[in-house]
């Protein structure tokens, strides 16, 4: 039997790369996954593409109360795991150069996102006295640059949401985690393999940047993260960047 027989998992940003990964992965090993995305297209091909699997499909904007409210009624009143997955780059330019909509279209989705889908599974949670979270972070979230100004300034504020979350509803038995991916091949556009990001963040490495990852590789960590596999472990922020920062 899979991990999440019988579970109900939430997944932001289903549509594609790492969220799609991340909904197949979950519905294999036997989990019901309500597959949120604001793209209608994406999700309708999902659903076609894998009729066979327990995937409830939302169209939602993870920033809007409404919308999110409608992801919390597909739930049927049951929310085992979370994963706050959405999340979109800006253009790589420094904060001298970025305007106020960006840098709110960024928050919008990575933060406010984040926090309001985390506020809303928490009774249905607490309620069940248990529960597992796991955000997605970014490399750019624990070392910062190789991305626009609001893009590291919004991983590290996930990284704060996982940190005060996990502490604050460890008693409860909700744990929450994120993965901080390097450079994975897949929709975001961002241009953090550019050559500024490869002439800034090279040579500080001191090594070549690993080849970007496959989202299934990324999916792997979530689930493991999402799972009872990681039953002691919350608060975590684990790095899956191909050896990346560890160089
Ligand atoms: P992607 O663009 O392929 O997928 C992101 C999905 O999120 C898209 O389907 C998009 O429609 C959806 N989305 C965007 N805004 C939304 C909103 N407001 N509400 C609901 N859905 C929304 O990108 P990806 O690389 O798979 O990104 C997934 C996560 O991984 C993001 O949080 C990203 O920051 C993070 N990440 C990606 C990389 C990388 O190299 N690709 C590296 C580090 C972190």
């Amino acid at each position: 039997t899979g991990r999440f027989e019988g579970k109900t998992v939430i997944v932001t940003g289903a549509a594609s790369g790492i969220g799609l990964a991340t909904t197949l992965r979950i519905a294999r090993e036997g989990g019901r996954v309500i597959a949120v995305d604001l793209n209608e297209e994406g999700l309708a091909a999902l659903k076609e593409e894998h009729a066979n699997r327990d995937i409830v499909t939302v169209t939602a904007d993870i920033g809007e109360n409404e919308d999110v409210a409608r992801v919390i009624e597909a739930c049927n009143g049951q929310c085992d795991g979370l994963t706050n997955n959405a999340g979109i780059m800006d253009k790589f330019v420094p904060i001298g150069e970025v305007s106020d909509e960006m840098w709110e279209k960024v928050f919008h989705v990575n933060v406010l996102g984040t926090m309001k889908m985390t506020r809303a599974v928490i009774p249905l949670m607490l309620g069940a006295g248990h529960g597992s979270i796991c955000n997605t972070a970014s490399m750019g979230g624990i070392v910062g640059g190789a991305a626009g100004a609001a893009y590291p300034a919004s991983k590290f504020a996930v990284v704060g949401i996982t940190k005060n979350t996990s502490f604050m509803y460890a008693p409860n038995n909700i744990r929450v985690n994120a993965v901080a991916p390097g450079a994975v091949r897949t929709n975001i556009g961002g241009d953090f393999a550019s050559h500024l990001a490869l002439a800034r963040v090279g040579p500080r490495m001191q090594v070549v940047v690993p080849p970007p990852a496959a989202p299934e590789e990324i999916a792997a960590a979530i689930t493991f993260l999402l799972s009872d596999d990681s039953a002691n472990v919350t608060g975590a922020v684990l790095p899956s960047d191909g050896g990346w920062s560890a160089a």
